[in-house]
């Protein structure tokens, strides 16, 4: 795997396509600087180096031009950040943006026009990633939350860089936390699994039975296997239509020899409210009119337990309605356990959007190994999908 760190970048343009998808509020301010931050170690590195660079990115879903997506709203952000001003043209390819390239001193950044701005980005036009290739010596991508998608400045550009492309130190590290997880050796390994929907998670959950030892399903996915199991869900969500599957995922998990882990009570409320009536119950018995929105105190006992026996960690997603604080219990403490195995040794990485965004909520991040950047790449890795940006670069 060819990082930024076997190259020197004395004299060289760096080409980092970064992902400064950062969200803005009404007046166009960055409200959460994240990715920004996330990228700096790498553009420093080139720098450090004496060289310069030249950043691309994507910026919401603009179609065509649009004012509201254009990365000049960003340039004060990111030069807050990165400690240099950061210098802006609008547009990323074509003469203007050649000039601006030429023009560009060792030590200088300079930040290109949203890539969206022109449809071949997304369709993965192969001029279009061939003008992109002219504004660089060499290729860095550093983007891990579009490294899943096939797209100009992700994967196609590559193929101009023969011998001049790597990854960036935030792509590196995602990769490394992935696959630590996914070959681990340290054992056991432990898949804690929460959110909505078995549905969105069915190829994971396939995908990473044979790697893992223990696998914790909560959340309201939990409830389509309780109902299958022959359970009183009440209103408790339920995919009706996965209750097979997800009996026959509990079958595969036998026969794999995974332990499966179910919630066992559950704090119930009688409305979709944070001001609800609540009651802690069986979870193979919530009452008619009541819905299972938390994991109750046995479970969370029991799931810590699981936890704090675990040498390899991976966590997707809450094991309630987090966002309410009524419901944020469950979630909170299994946020401890992971944060506890972490302080005594284990490996532990977070992911998925969701997830990334409790572990922030309630001061967990600085306690886990690894928090990804990217839901949507890190799903398709954990599904044994290859990659597009990735694949680009390693072969
Ligand atoms: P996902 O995007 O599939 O990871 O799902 C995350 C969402 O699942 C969060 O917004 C949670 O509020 C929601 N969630 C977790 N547990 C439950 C539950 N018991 N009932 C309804 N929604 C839940």
């Amino acid at each position: 795997m060819k990082t930024i760190n076997d190259f020197n970048f004395e004299n060289k343009k760096a080409l980092i396509r970064v992902d400064f998808n950062v969200p803005l509020d009404e007046e166009l301010k960055v409200t959460d600087a994240t990715r920004i931050e996330a990228a700096k170690p790498t553009i420093l590195k080139v720098l450090e180096d004496g060289g310069s660079a030249v950043l691309m990115s994507h910026l919401g879903r603009p179609k065509g031009v649009e004012e509201k997506f254009s990365l000049k709203n960003i340039v004060a952000t990111v030069s807050d950040i990165i400690g240099v001003q950061v210098k802006f043209v609008a547009d990323c390819v074509g003469e203007e943006v050649d000039q601006a390239v030429a023009d560009l001193q060792n030590g200088e950044v300079l930040l290109l026009e949203n890539l969206r701005f022109y449809s071949e980005e997304k369709a993965g036009d192969k001029e279009f990633a061939e003008k992109l290739s002219k504004n660089g010596d060499i290729y860095v991508n550093d983007a891990f939350g579009t490294a899943h998608r096939a797209h100009a400045s992700t994967a196609i550009i590559a193929e101009f860089f023969p011998e001049n492309k790597c990854f960036g130190l935030l792509l590196a590290k995602e990769i490394e936390s992935l696959e630590k997880v996914l070959g681990s050796s340290e054992k056991p390994v432990t898949a804690i699994l929460g959110g909505s929907k078995v549905s969105s998670k069915i190829t994971v959950i396939e995908n990473i039975l044979d790697k893992i030892d223990h696998l914790i399903i909560g959340g309201g996915m939990s409830f389509t296997f309780i109902k299958a199991l022959g359970g009183s869900i009440g209103n408790s969500i339920c995919e009706d239509d996965k209750q097979e599957l997800a009996l026959s995922i509990l079958k595969q998990a036998e026969e794999k020899g995974v332990k499966v882990h179910l919630p066992v009570d559950v704090v119930a409320a009688d409305a979709f409210s944070n001001d609800a009536n609540t009651q802690v119950v069986d979870i193979h018995h919530i009452p008619d009119g009541w819905e299972g929105l938390d994991a109750g105190p046995k479970t969370n006992v029991g799931f810590s337990y699981v936890i704090a026996q675990s040498k390899t960690i991976l966590w997707n997603g809450p094991v309630g309605v987090f966002e309410m604080k009524s419901f944020s219990k469950g979630t909170i403490e299994l946020g401890n356990a992971v944060a506890d195995a972490t302080a005594d040794g284990a490996f532990s990485l977070v992911g998925g959007g969701d997830s990334v965004a409790a572990v922030k909520q309630f001061g967990f991040a600085d306690k886990v190994s690894y928090v990804s950047t990217g839901g949507g790449a890190m799903l398709e890795m954990l599904e044994g999908k290859t990659l597009p940006g990735i694949d680009a670069i390693i072969n």
